[in-house]
Order: structure tokens, then sequence, then C-alpha cells
């Protein structure tokens, strides 16, 4: 024995092997002679020339400190401390296979903040956090010892504990109640008295569920049955619930994460002079390119990503992609006249947009006059709240369009008070215009309509040559639909620009 293994601490001593540590360097726990215990990385190095070895001790209590650090934060949300997703997660997997081990059971509550994004919206987002960490505290207070608290995203937390068995249901029950009760108490934000409520899911791993992702989705689903009775209560799983709730709730994850996966795409649609058909510009919409699902349509995902505060981003994303695609068009020499961008209202339900938007088309070098917004006739009839959005964009320079036109109930009392440019005939009305009178008689109409009004009118969904014609007679002079070309994506709409160019003169002419 060495005088370097007293140096060694006890538990360690048998680890240490003097022929060893003279080559290698390792971690131990030494102890000093004054009864210091500390971590220290030792490290030996032959004398050249001789068969002497000469052992540093390094402290490593810092990179110690530093590496449990960084693996407490890996493991943890930074604003509760709560186990982030992926640490609860794991530690759900150890309760299940415990569980199923002593045959008892886990159950899982899922625990949703009730409409979040107006606290955020109202308060920002320090005062959001401020909120959640209120939030965090109550529940563990309230929660029983064994429980395990996680944050999974968000507003959303989640809590498992062991069970004996079904027959703790009722338990289960007045846990929840009690948990509701509790964190419904009102708080001070900035001199403001808040009342938060959550909607509760409860799901137990009785069989057939018996994995972590299954019992998470169920107290999902159950969390999402709850929200829909109004939300401040709680619902237990039942396989009854919906199918569809849960494939909601599963794209709801997923989308998520389509941002940083990168699976989101705009595609173009042309937008074609009808009289000439060259291509005067393009509308661009949204796909998902959800591997494993194909293309997830935007009547999909849109109305999930309003649920939350992902719409921001999604729209924002749009802005930036369009104007970097508008951008490389540019530099191929050929950019169209303009692009529309669907929008949703609600993504302006956040102050600043506007501006960010302005930030966005600047550092792209675009002039806010090539593009144009399409809003919803139905999001329109909403003027009171739309109103100050819509002048604030129509007075940066941006178009703007009612899209899907005619299918709402819009007043031409409320259209000549609104700063727009452009009506876009719904396709259905197109669709029919060739079989049906009264169609055609529609779309002369709302092509008279515009006229008088001084806007411009697009025909969506052409499909047939006879549409084109009809419409083009009724005085209606820009179009999109298959006939012209479906959506494609940027590369493909600028091999369409760069070889439609040197045709610019009409080549097709049709006479009223
Ligand atoms: P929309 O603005 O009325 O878009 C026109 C829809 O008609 C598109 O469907 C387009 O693919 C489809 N279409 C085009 N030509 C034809 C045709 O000849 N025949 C038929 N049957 N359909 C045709 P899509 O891409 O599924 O978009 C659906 C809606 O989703 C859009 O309706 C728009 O309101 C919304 N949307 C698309 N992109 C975005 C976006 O970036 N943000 C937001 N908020 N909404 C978007
Ligand atoms: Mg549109
Ligand atoms: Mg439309």
């Amino acid at each position: 024995r060495s005088a370097l293994h007293s140096l060694i601490s006890v538990e360690n001593r048998a680890d240490f092997d003097l022929a060893r540590a003279a080559t290698e360097s390792r971690d131990y726990i030494v102890e000093t002679s004054s009864g210091a215990v500390l971590p220290a990385a030792i490290t030996g190095s032959r004398i050249e020339g001789s068969q002497d070895v000469i052992f540093v001790f390094h402290d490593i209590t810092d990179r110690r400190r530093a590496e449990r650090r960084v693996s407490y934060l890996a493991k943890h949300d930074g604003l509760t401390r709560l186990p982030n997703r992926m640490q609860f997660k794991h530690l759900l997997q150890q309760a299940l296979a415990r569980a199923q081990r002593d045959a008892t059971l886990v159950a899982l509550l899922y625990l949703d903040v009730d409409r979040f994004k107006e606290v955020n919206d109202t308060f920002g987002h320090s005062a959001g956090d401020r909120a959640l960490e209120i939030l965090s505290e109550r529940l563990t207070a309230k929660m029983p010892q064994g429980a395990v608290i996680g944050r999974l995203a968000g507003d959303e937390f989640a809590a498992f504990l062991p069970i004996s068995g079904v027959s703790d249901r009722g338990v289960l029950a007045a846990l929840s109640r009690e948990v509701l009760t509790d964190v419904s108490r009102a708080f001070f934000l900035n001199d403001t008295e808040i009342y938060l409520t959550l909607s509760v899911g409860i799901a137990l791993s009785e069989a057939p569920i018996d994995n972590t992702i299954d019992l998470i989705r169920s107290a999902d689903v159950a969390m999402y049955h709850a929200k829909q009775s109004g939300g401040g209560t709680y619902a237990f799983y039942d396989p009854q619930m919906s199918i569809a709730a849960v494939e909601r709730l599963v794209l709801k994850s997923k989308l998520r994460r389509s941002l940083e996966l990168e699976e989101l795409v705009t595609l173009y649609q042309p937008l074609v002079d009808l009289e000439s058909g060259a291509v005067v510009g393009a509308e661009a919409l949204l796909r998902w390119r959800l591997p494993g699902h194909g293309d997830i349509p935007p009547s999909e995902f849109i109305p999930l990503a309003e649920q939350s505060n992902l719409i921001h981003a999604i729209g924002e994303w749009v802005f930036r992609r369009v104007c970097a695609d508008f951008a490389a068009w540019r530099t191929a020499g050929a950019a169209p006249k303009r692009v529309a961008i669907n929008l949703s209202l609600r993504q302006f339900g956040r102050p600043g947009t506007v501006e960010r938007i302005a930030e966005i088309l600047k550092e792209h070098n675009v002039a806010p006059s090539v593009i144009e917004l399409e809003i919803t006739e139905s999001t329109l009839m909403e003027y009171e709240r739309s109103g100050p959005v819509l002048e604030s964009l129509a007075a940066l320079g941006f178009r703007i369009a009612i899209d899907d036109f005619g299918t709402g109930y819009s007043s031409l009392a409320a259209l000549r008070q609104m700063p727009v440019q452009t009506l876009k005939i719904d396709q259905s009305f197109v669709h029919r215009l060739t079989e049906d009178g009264d169609n055609a008689t529609l779309t002369r109409t709302i092509v008279e309509l515009g006229r008088n009004l001084g806007l411009e009118v697009v025909a969506e969904g052409i499909e047939t040559t006879e549409q084109r014609q009809l419409l083009a007679l009724q005085g209606c002079h820009l179009g999109q639909g298959r006939l012209f070309g479906a959506p494609m994506t940027a590369q493909q709409f600028q091999e369409r620009l760069v070889t439609e160019k040197p045709e610019s003169p009409p080549t097709i002419r049709f006479s009223a």
C-alpha cells in the first residue's frame, strides 16, 4: 500500500490502482490531512529517464458543480424548477415499471391553464411567467407525497402518483377538486387581481394503457374534454372519448415542433391575367409536411395553431419565408408584381405584430406594396376588432384583399369603410358557374359590385377554359386555379416566371 492510498477516501480506496493511476487520469474522492473531503482528478506522469512517477491532484469541485448544474438544467424547467417534459417522461416510465412489478397502478393528471394566452397578451410575458411560477408553487404544495410534478410545455403541467388500483378514483377526484379550488385563488400581477383556472385530465395505467406515451395521450384527451366543457374542471379518461380528439391532440403537439423541424413550406399558386394568361403574381399557401402523414392542409392545422400562441410564430414565419422567396425571384430577375399572403386576424392579437412584420419586410428589402394580405370575409365582419389592425396595415402600404368573398354577409356599407383593394370570388361560385345559371348571375354581380367600389376582382378555383372565358366576359380580369397552375414550390414558380418572361405581349384575346 502506498502513501497515496491513504489520501483516497475509504469508499474509493479499493478502486485505486497505483500502476493504472501512473498512466491514466481518473477522478477520485480524496481526504486531505486537514480532514477536507473533495473530488480530485489524479494524473500520473513518469519522469523521463527514471522509474519515478509524479502524481498531480487537481481539485475538481468547480467542474463537478458545473456538471451537476448542466445535468440539472437539462432535466428541469428553468422557470419553475420542475422536471421538464423529457425528465418527467423518464420518471414516469420508471414509475410505470415499478407499478407493473408491484401490480399497482399509476395515475396521471394532465393540467392545462385555461385561457393562459389572455394573461400573456394582456399583461406581457414576464407576468405570464410569474403566473406560471405561482401556479407551480401551489401545485407542488397541494400534491400528496410521492407525486411527481413536471412542466410539459408552456402552460401545460402534469403530475403522476402511484395508486393501489382503480378503486382510488374517488381519491383522485377529491384531489383534483382540491387542486382546482386551490389554484383558482386570486393573486396579484402588476396590481391586478388575477384568477387562473385549470382543466385537468386524468388517466390510469389500467390495461391496455401500459406505456408513458399512451398514458400521457389519454390524460391529454381527458384534459381536452374538461376544457371543452368550459374549463375549471376535471375529467377521467374514457376510451369512448373520440378518436378525432386524439388525433387533434397528437397533431397539436407535433405542430409545436413543426417550426423548429422545418416541416412547414409555402407553395405558390400563380395569379394570372385572364385575358393574356400572363402570370402577374402568386398566392402563398402554407403546407405542413409531416413525415409519415404527407401534406397537411392549412384548414386542419391553422385552427389548431389559432388555439395557442403558435399562430403568431407561424404567421411571422410565413412572412419571413415569402420575403426570402420574393428576394430570390428578384435576384433571378423574375419578381412577380405581387404576392398574396393569407392572414388570420388572430395573429394580430399580440401587440407589436404589425411592427414586427414591417421589420421583416425591411430586412429583405421588400416593399409592402407588393404584398397583398388576404383576410376572409367572415373575419372582416368582426370589423370592430379588426378595423384598427387593417388600418395600420393599409397605412404601411400593404394591399388588402377580401378572401372567399360571397360566403360571408358583408354589407356594402361595411365594404366601403374598409381599406380594401381586392375582392376574391370564392371558388364555390366559380365551380358551379358553368352549370348553374344563378351562379353566373352571382359572379357577375360580384364583379359589378367590385367595379362600382373601384376594387380589383380575382376569381378563385378556375378549373376549365369555359369558366375562364365566362369570367373574362363578365369583366373579371384576374384569376387563379388549377387551369393555370396548382400551388407549386418557390423554385417551380421561379422557373415559370423565368420561362414566361419573354412573351409579355398578350397571346390570347377574348372579345366581349
Ligand atoms: P384560400 O385563400 O381561399 O386558398 C385557396 C385554396 O383553393 C387553396 O387551398 C388552394 O390550394 C385551393 N385551390 C387552388 N386552385 C384550385 C382549383 O382549381 N380547384 C380547387 N378545388 N381548389 C383550388 P389550401 O391551400 O388548402 O388553402 C386553404 C385555405 O387555408 C386558404 O384558402 C387560406 O384561407 C388558408 N391558408 C393558406 N395558407 C395560409 C397561411 O399562410 N396563413 C393562414 N392564416 N391561412 C392560410
Ligand atoms: Mg387566400
Ligand atoms: Mg379564397
